[in-house]
């Protein structure tokens, strides 16, 4: 029931949008359209995302739950069940992952689900363009703790945080730097073209550290 009987006697007009509002949940709408709209988020990153949202990653409780798998445990800890929630927000492994990305951006980025998260951003104090880089900080973040646990599955083997953390990094400050120098939001800009691209615009590296980290807070 969206209102009681004595909320529409008392209602002095009657607003279809805050109708709406009160269906789908305005926080939650903002939230997830600021976040799978973002410019600087990579399209295979957003789509992840999305699909941690929706909760339909194949992650090792559904596949339990589909009769797929017998092990329901988490494929980079072990310890507990490979929930959404708990690959992404509380394992082990990807707390140590979130601990290095927020030092690197010196905010806390991440809290107890993506939903969360991108209410921290959003309500924190900074400015528009900060909070979109923040955002797609938090979208790379999750791709590569995704990537990371199909490594796992798939080559049996964990990368130490470390790299995880530096591919991250890496992904944001090369689609940082495609942004800077006008390419197209969308392409997938690799680390050789963007070089190619940085002498075409005489630009250098140097130059799109100092842009970078003044446009995007990043310690680089
Ligand atoms: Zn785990």
């Amino acid at each position: 029931m969206i209102y009681t009987a004595q909320q529409l006697t008392n209602m002095q007009q009657f607003s279809i949008q805050e109708c709406y509002k009160k269906l789908t949940g305005e926080n939650e709408k903002v939230n997830w359209s600021k976040f799978v709209w973002n410019r600087l988020t990579l399209p295979k990153h957003r789509f992840i995302c999305w699909l941690v949202m929706k909760e339909r990653l194949n992650i090792a409780l559904r596949l339990r739950n589909m009769g797929i798998t017998d092990d329901p445990l988490c494929r980079l800890c072990g310890i507990e069940d490979e929930t959404h929630l708990h690959l992404f927000f509380n394992c082990p492994f990807s707390l140590e992952v979130c601990k290095s990305i927020s030092k690197w951006m010196q905010f806390e980025l991440f809290g107890d689900s993506i939903d969360s998260s991108c209410r921290k951003v959003l309500t924190s104090r900074r400015s528009r363009f900060q909070k979109q880089s923040l955002l797609a900080v938090l979208g790379a973040a999750i791709y590569f703790i995704w990537l990371a646990r199909n490594d796992a599955v798939w080559n049996s083997k964990i990368d130490i945080i470390r790299h995880n953390v530096h591919r991250i990094q890496k992904v944001c400050v090369i689609r940082y730097g495609a942004l800077e120098i006008g390419a197209v939001p969308g392409i997938k800009y690799m680390h050789g073209e963007l070089n190619g691209s940085l002498r075409r615009h005489n630009l250098t590296w140097k130059h799109i550290r100092k842009l970078i980290r003044n446009r995007y807070i990043l310690n680089l």
